[in-house]
């Protein structure tokens, strides 16, 4: 007799709709999050399609239905080690991280912003800092403080340890869980924009990715939405795009990462609403717009201050304050030079996967990718199986659950 419990490794937008159309029909399902908090890439946006709408309005409602729906069992800070046995019968060994906080919507920000130091946060990606004691956003689910006690100084620790939300002796544990079928929604992460040398991400200031860009619009962000040059805080007046930065290329992602060109016309959207006087150069080799999207493209194109050259940039290096930008336009096969004050570079997708040790059974391709396992009862969902933008990531996701139901039942 199988078991019908599902394990959804991944609690971004994919693994939260795999898991609900799993638990809504009466599955136990299991989502496993590396993250102190759900909601994923989405949840860092400013905006996203097809509405582009904030994360808030989906996520929120995602977040209830988990909240409300005990067939649903969150587990954070937690990452997959081991999977062992057959499809309807798999053994999962699940190593879970100290969160220091014990269950309870203790509200804790006064004694977060007690704390002295100030460590980079992994949500504003090299934006913005946190505390050591720190939700990701207001809306965090769970609505439970995550502490970091590294970043505590000792009189700190001392007094937090006298608090009865805090919990210092909590250490790693590892859990078995039991279940019939396995969704992987483990989605992906910005390339590493470093690795772009000659397009001086991580070198020249004033250079940030397409992910950065989403937090430095975001209200949640940490210039609460405003476009601001980072180095100075200056209004930025003359601001590029740089399409396929580390995409199509066989030396870095050897494909299209499908999100990028909307993204830029999407942020090139942001900054017209923002700033009236400045102006937009997007950079591109294909500008693609995909279905009904062709529409937004020509929207944002009509603009008088928004302007498509289609050339490769060779280099980009910083000038005074500003950042010059090399280019060979693609129609004139002329090289020329531009000064921005500010270049957002539209960064590709990775998988998460990619680069990371495999529990048994998983397989990726050369780009990370998740590939086979379906005849393992282990299914792919959204960016773990190729690149998609949110709404069909959902539907990718349904498809999975859909997939790990049949599994557990056709047994
Ligand atoms: Fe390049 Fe656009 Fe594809 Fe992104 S979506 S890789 S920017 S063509």
């Amino acid at each position: 007799m199988a078991n019908t419990s599902i394990l959804v490794v991944g609690g971004g937008f994919s693994g939260l709709t795999a898991a609900l159309e799993a638990a809504e029909v009466g599955h136990e399902v299991f989502i496993v999050e590396k993250n102190p908090f759900l909601g994923g890439r989405v949840a860092q946006l400013n905006k996203y399609f097809p509405k582009l709408c904030p994360p808030s309005c989906g996520l929120e409602i995602q977040f209830q239905r988990v909240k409300n729906n005990p067939m649903v069992k969150v587990l954070t800070m937690a990452e997959v080690t081991e999977i062992s046995g057959t499809p309807g019968n798999y053994e999962v060994k699940v190593a879970l991280k100290p969160r220091c906080v014990k269950p309870g919507a203790a509200d804790l920000s006064a004694d977060a912003a007690a704390l002295s130091k100030d460590v980079p946060s992994e949500f504003e990606l090299g934006m913005g800092s946190r505390k050591a004691l720190y939700l990701d956003m207001p809306f965090a689910f769970p609505h439970r403080y995550v502490l970091d006690k590294e970043n505590l100084t000792e009189a700190e620790t001392k007094t937090l340890a006298r608090n009865g939300a805090i919990d210092l002796s909590e250490t790693e544990k590892t859990l078995t869980l039991n279940v019939g079928s396995i969704v992987y929604a483990t989605g992906w992460k910005p390339y590493d924009v470093t690795k772009l040398t000659n397009l001086g991400a991580g070198m020249v200031p004033n250079v940030v990715s397409n992910m950065q860009f989403e937090r430095l619009t975001s209200p949640g962000g940490p210039t609460s939405g405003k476009i601001v040059r980072p180095t100075d805080g200056a209004t930025p007046k003359r601001i590029a795009f740089v399409q396929c930065a580390g995409s199509r290329d066989e030396n870095h992602l050897n494909f299209c990462s499908y999100i990028c060109c909307m993204a830029s016309l999407k942020q090139a959207a942001y900054i017209r609403e923002q700033l009236p006087d400045a102006s937009v150069t997007i950079y591109y080799i294909d500008l693609r717009t995909p279905g009904r999207y062709d529409n937004f493209k020509k929207r944002i194109m009509a603009d008088e201050k928004v302007r498509a050259v289609k050339g490769k940039v060779a280099k980009i290096e910083a000038a005074g304050p500003g950042v010059k930008v090399t280019v060979e336009d693609a129609v004139t096969g002329l090289k020329g030079e531009d000064l921005f004050d500010l270049v957002v570079l539209a960064t590709g997708m990775q998988p998460s996967l990619a680069g990371q040790k495999l529990p048994r059974g998983l397989e990726v391709d050369e780009d990370g990718f998740l590939v086979g396992g379906e005849d393992k009862g282990i299914f792919a969902a959204g960016c773990a199986k190729l690149p998609l933008d949110v709404m069909k990531s959902a539907q990718s996701a349904t498809g999975a659950a859909l997939k790990a139901i049949q599994t557990v039942k056709g047994r």
